[in-house]
């Protein structure tokens, strides 16, 4: 059975840092989600987070660093717009792909010429990367395809014994994973929506690009159409339209961004927000998923929110997770 052991104990982020520097896998909390940790730099230990996971080879990890200054061993150029970005919103949920150098092995990048980074804000994460002297290739630490997890017991519940030490260091604030936004091409590219906003990104860079997630973009394989995705098949309700009746003996769900009182005859409500605000409802998506998933439920319908802000992140995990294949 993996263990959990407490973030904010110092002696926690030594023995990570030993196990990590030894070539295990370390489940730690940053942010956005719970990450599952490799020494970005040793192949053999890399391996090891793509066979917990299930994760196919195809889709490249992100590349944490608890400085700044990291960066440049890991990149061959940091352009401008790099620079502005990285001062606006790091340490945070913007991560950022740029032209990679030789040391980052190619299995981290899916063989892509370049690396995503992210130096992330939790206290608990930036203690760890500032424990080890490599970087940290982390996806979120759940089975590739599944609901991302936003607390330590998601971890364990989903990843079991596939990872011996979990780093809790509470709920995830932000709730969905990073922006990512590529810096490759003319204009800058939206990858993937995620905790920090486009209408953000665009006020310091000017307009970005949003990437067209499709099945095949190996750009950004992560952007598969069915990803975090529960068991139980969900329904996505369109703006404004009614609530559908459950049949006769049908156990439904209801996942709504503030609480309805016309769920009649739903077996389980999941609200994600009191008032409609989108940092709450992001932060409570995948932990209100998780339970409604685990409630034996035939159907979950899910609400869709406004796509502005942070909304577009939750629209995009719940559009994934309703798509099948
Ligand atoms: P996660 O599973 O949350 O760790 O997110 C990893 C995702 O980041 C991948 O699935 C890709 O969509 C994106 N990503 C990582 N590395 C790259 C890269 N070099 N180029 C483009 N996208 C990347
Ligand atoms: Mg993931």
């Amino acid at each position: 059975m993996s263990r959990i052991l407490d973030g904010n104990d110092p002696r926690t982020i030594l023995h990570a840092a030993e196990r990590l520097g030894a070539g295990d896998i370390v489940a730690f909390p940053t942010e956005t989600v719970y990450g599952l940790g490799a020494n970005a730099l040793n192949e053999k230990a890399v391996v090891k987070v793509f066979a917990a996971k299930n994760r196919p080879e195809f889709d490249p990890l992100i590349v944490h660093i608890g400085d700044k200054d990291a960066a440049s061993p890991y990149v061959t150029a940091l352009d401008p717009r790099a620079r502005q970005l990285m001062d606006a919103f790091w340490p945070g949920a913007l991560t950022l792909v740029l032209p990679k150098r030789p040391v980052i092995p190619d299995l981290v990048t899916a063989g892509l010429g370049t690396v995503a980074l992210r130096m992330p804000s939790h206290p608990v994460a930036l203690a760890l990367l500032r424990a080890v002297d490599f970087p940290i290739a982390a996806p979120s630490a759940n089975p590739f395809g599944y609901v991302s997890p936003t607390t330590a017991v998601h971890v364990r519940d989903s990843l079991g014994d596939a990872v011996d030490l979990i780093i809790d260091g509470g709920p995830c604030h932000v709730g969905v994973e990073s922006t990512v936004c590529a810096l490759t091409e003319h204009q800058a590219v939206l990858l993937r929506p995620g905790g920090v906003a486009l209408e953000q990104l665009e006020s310091v860079i000017g307009p970005v690009r949003p990437g067209e997630p499709t099945q095949t973009d190996r750009r950004s394989p992560g952007t598969l159409l069915s990803h975090y995705a529960p068991r139980v098949p969900v329904l996505l309700l369109k703006p404004g339209a009614a609530l559908p009746r459950p049949e006769a003996g049908e156990r439904l769900g209801l996942l709504s961004l503030t609480p309805r009182s016309d769920a009649r005859g739903y077996t389980r409500t999941e609200a994600l927000s009191q008032d409609g605000n989108l940092l709450d409802a992001a932060a409570h998506l995948f932990a209100a998923l998780r339970r409604l998933d685990a409630a034996g439920l035939d159907r979950v319908v899910i609400e869709s929110v406004p796509e502005t802000g942070l909304g577009r992140a939750i629209m995009d995990r719940v559009r994934r997770a309703a798509a099948r294949d």
